[in-house]
């Protein structure tokens, strides 16, 4: 079920691709948390992230996901990975490629990258400050595109607009991901996903089986179609009880809050003859 499933509010949500990139997350040596992480924080700010994927350290199959993206028409496209000082670290050649965009040293991502590294050797963490053929690499970007300082790791994030799409480039080491987001990007994406409010709320019901609660919630779903509601099953058991979450998205936070609190008490009112009660989760 789509989160937002009425036009007029899908229409006016800024639409997000997420694409990780990276060989360890396919053949499974690493999780890939970053989408996961992206995909919480940018539906916090109201954006509809309705696609994401993973693909190899592999420059066509890049480049294809981002073509891709461009011709479904996203407002803001964010990669993970690849953008180290290795030659396996294809994210930004691929994007050049892909955008038709030529790559050229930007001397704002060099002093980035050099004061990085002089900040790195200062702490005793690397052996020399200079900049080699493989930490200039990482200051090379196409043309048009803005470097975002990394305050943890050394390669820059990568901003660049291509017709009405925005293409964020993040680090894959997640501290670095996280870094150069808190440090750079919650004003900048402001002005890309316009004044977004999400909300949620969490109960566990006093029920057991999902079945016995399937027609409530469609019913109740059907009433309320801009809230996506959701049970969450687990493995049965005697104590189990059913997480149902209720969430939405929309322009403005009054009146976000006063749907969601309709759904949770035509929810509250349909389950109640069941003899099921609603315990509202606080979230950590
Ligand atoms: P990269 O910048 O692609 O070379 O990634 C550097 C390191 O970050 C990798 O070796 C992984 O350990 C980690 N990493 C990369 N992508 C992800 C991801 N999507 N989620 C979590 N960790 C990641
Ligand atoms: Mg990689």
């Amino acid at each position: 079920m789509p989160l937002v499933p009425d036009i007029s509010e899908v229409k006016a949500m800024k639409r997000v691709e997420i694409i990780a990139v990276g060989n360890e997350l396919l053949i499974g040596d690493v999780l890939d948390t970053n989408t996961n992480w992206l995909c919480r924080r940018l539906t916090m700010m109201g954006a509809f992230v309705r696609r994401a994927v993973l693909v190899r350290d592999e420059e066509e199959a890049i480049a294809a996901e981002v073509r891709g993206a461009l011709e479904r028409g996203t407002d803001l496209l964010v990669t993970s990975g690849g953008l180290g000082p290795t030659e396996d670290d294809r994210t930004v050649v691929a994007i050049a490629k892909a955008v038709n965009r030529p790559l050229q040293l930007n001397e704002q991502a060099l002093r980035m990258v050099a004061q990085r590294y002089r900040e790195l050797y200062l702490q005793g963490f690397v052996d020399s400050p200079d900049i080699t053929p493989a930490r200039r690499k990482m200051a090379v970007l196409p043309v048009g595109a803005a470097p975002l300082f990394n305050p943890v790791g050394t390669a820059p994030g990568v901003w660049l607009k291509v017709g009405e799409t925005v293409i964020l480039c993040l680090p894959g080491v997640p501290a670095e991901l996280k870094g150069i987001f808190e440090h750079s990007l919650p004003p900048l994406l402001k002005q890309v996903l316009g004044k977004g409010y999400y909300a949620e709320r969490t109960f566990e019901a006093t029920c057991r089986d999902e079945s016995v609660l399937a027609p409530v919630l469609k019913e109740v779903a059907s009433k309320h179609p801009q809230v996506y509601l959701k049970s969450k099953a687990r493995v049965f058991g005697k104590e189990v009880r059913i997480t149902i979450l209720l969430a939405s998205t929309g322009n403005e936070k009054e009146v976000v809050e006063r749907r969601l609190q309709a759904a949770i008490d035509d929810l509250i009112v349909a389950l109640d003859p069941m003899g099921i009660v609603l315990v509202p989760i606080v979230s950590s």
